[in-house]
């Protein structure tokens, strides 16, 4: 939700900076103008990549990581899923998290890239890149993605 605050803010700002620049008088925009304007492309093109275009794979997906303004400030890992219990397409918000049988940390949801080539996984705190795990939603079930070596004792 801060996120989601401070991103209103910069963008106020830099459309104010824009608007003003493109409103000065004098024909040719300072430095620090250019500068703030390149700021605002910049910021436009990450929140769009990093924020918009996870939301729009939503119908395709089916579930993606929940954006920062849709969770709660006391929350850091949710997901935004769609199920159809009717006819009809209901968002929810959601946490799925589990133990890692390897080293009892928690197991968390994520995007499988850059080393995985599904498109969600269940990561291991304790060792997010070893101990990574598929994740089917609809049958809530999930295997190792790693050697079988692992579970020899
Ligand atoms: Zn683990």
């Amino acid at each position: 939700m801060l996120s989601f605050l401070a991103n209103i803010l910069f963008a106020v700002v830099f459309i104010w900076l824009f608007i003003d620049v493109l409103t000065s008088d004098s024909a040719k925009p300072s430095f620090i103008n250019v500068l703030l304007m390149f700021g605002f492309l910049a910021y436009a093109y990450f929140t769009y990549r990093f924020v918009y275009k996870p939301l729009h794979s939503l119908p395709s997906t089916r579930i993606v990581k929940a954006p920062d303004f849709l969770i709660s400030t006391n929350q850091f890992n949710a997901e935004l899923e769609l199920f159809r219990p009717t006819d009809y397409n209901i968002a929810r918000i959601t946490e799925y998290t589990s133990t890692c049988p390897i080293c009892d940390s928690k197991v968390e949801l994520d995007y499988g890239k850059p080393d995985r080539s599904y498109y969600m996984v269940g990561r291991c705190r304790g060792d997010p890149h070893a101990h990574v795990y598929s994740f089917d939603r609809m049958l809530m079930k999930g295997y190792f993605l790693g050697h079988g070596g692992y579970f020899d004792h």
